[in-house]
């Protein structure tokens, strides 16, 4: 976004003053929001959203609370070596048990939250004999996992056509626009909606100034949540978080059959009846990558008929079910798949966390202590620290 002379002069002249202001209402932005409070609740801290809690994908996704990475663990040790696969593997079941600790806790049914663990399944057995060494490796790291044999798929999830898969024991599923909003009750911070932020701008007492459509905010720090969006607020981000769409769909109910949520190929697609029993399908980016890419939140033909399609020929309990929904929303691809933390380079006040890969709900709340840490000089696993693009 940019602003004219006259935009800009004719904007509120009430500055507004706080400690730290966060620019993104997402999950990333709330939960940072909350162990900035919980690290030093004095502090005053405002979250800055252009649109809505929630607006971007963090209100658009399907709610997988997914361990490790959107890849498969053996493709993960080869790319980043066992220790830190390993690390990066341990991180999320970390941020899994931060959430129900400290924000979901005895009330997971208000947020759709579920236990029951997620499967990826494989449709060739290519795809099948990695998921059996995946769960080899992971038995000798003590992570629960089982492998499921084709002939058990259908009374499992009543999908077809699938040869074999992995089920990875502790993983869980929530409604995400319920869980930003719970963590926005958590957080304490003032949120102000309907504000788009465009520039950060210095002042010669050392504060930032966030320029927004609504006027300016003035903070000793600003903390970018933007993930998909940080480009458009700053340039650094334009090789490094790539914003990539994802589009899905709903189905009306059925009555229950799935005992939990499903990835396919390669975490390219995934599926999941909600507790209501509509069924929830996205993915397929893979039929139009060149167009899947950008700030556009809209629906396209191939991709959408690729989604309804599976669904006829996989998912036969839908086959008479209505289309209720369709949307895309937009995701931060990070350059080397993993998030990341950290200041600026030419700015130690302005600190980020984004770059979640399409895997934001399964990494956010811990990669934002995290942040919390960077901010007050702590370390943080180098993985994650945006100190490694140099
Ligand atoms: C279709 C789809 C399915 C997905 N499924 C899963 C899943 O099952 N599991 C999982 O872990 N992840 C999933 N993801 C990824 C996950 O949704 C994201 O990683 C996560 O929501 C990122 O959260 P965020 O708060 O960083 O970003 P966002 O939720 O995108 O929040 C950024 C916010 O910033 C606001 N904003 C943008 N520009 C400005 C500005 N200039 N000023 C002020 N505000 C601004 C936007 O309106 C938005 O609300 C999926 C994503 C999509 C799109």
């Amino acid at each position: 976004m940019s602003t004219s002379y006259w935009l800009d002069r004719s904007s509120p002249q009430n500055r507004r003053t706080y400690d730290a202001i966060i620019v993104g209402g997402g999950i990333s932005g709330l939960s940072t929001a909350y162990w900035l409070k919980k690290e030093d609740p004095s502090l005053k801290v405002a979250v800055v959203e252009k649109s809505r809690l929630a607006f971007g994908a963090s209100g658009r996704n399907a709610g997988f609370i997914t361990g490790g990475s959107v890849e498969h663990f053996n493709r993960m040790i080869t790319k980043h070596g066992l220790e830190t696969a390993t690390a990066i593997w341990r991180f999320a079941q970390e941020n899994l048990r931060l959430l129900k600790e400290e924000i979901i806790q005895d009330q997971g049914a208000p947020l759709g939250f579920e236990q029951n663990g997620a499967y990826s399944l494989a449709a060739q057995p290519t795809e099948f004999a990695e998921l059996k060494k995946v769960s080899e490796i992971m038995s000798s790291l003590k992570i629960r996992t089982e492998i499921i044999e084709e002939k058990d798929i259908p009374s499992r999830v009543g999908a077809r056509g699938f040869v074999g898969g992995i089920k990875y024991l502790d993983d869980a599923s929530v409604n995400p626009v319920a869980l930003v909003h719970r963590l926005h009750e958590r957080a304490g911070a003032d949120l102000f909606e309907g504000t788009e932020a465009y520039a950060i701008e210095s002042t010669s007492e050392g504060t930032r100034i966030l320029k927004t459509d609504q006027g300016d905010f003035e903070a000793a720090m600003i903390l970018m949540n933007l993930n998909g969006y940080s480009a458009r607020l700053h340039p650094w981000f334009k090789d490094k978080i790539y914003a990539t769409r994802g589009q899905c769909l709903m189905m009306e109910a059925v009555p229950r059959f799935m005992d939990a949520p499903c990835y396919a190929n390669f975490y390219l697609d995934y599926f999941r009846q909600i507790p209501s029993g509509e069924l929830l399908i996205g993915g397929f980016r893979q039929v139009e990558k060149e167009t899947e890419v950008g700030y556009s939140d809209h629906t396209t033909e191939p991709i959408q008929n690729a989604l309804y399609e599976f669904v006829v020929s996989h998912l036969p309990q839908f086959k008479d079910a209505k289309v209720t929904h369709r949307w895309s929303g937009v995701m931060g691809f990070a350059r080397d798949g993993e998030p990341m933390v950290g200041a600026l380079p030419d700015d130690n006040q302005v600190f980020f966390a984004g770059g979640y890969t399409a895997h934001g709900i399964g990494l956010s709340f811990h990669t934002t202590k995290c942040l919390i840490d960077a901010v007050f000089g702590r370390s943080v696993p180098d993985w994650l620290s945006a100190r490694r693009f140099g």
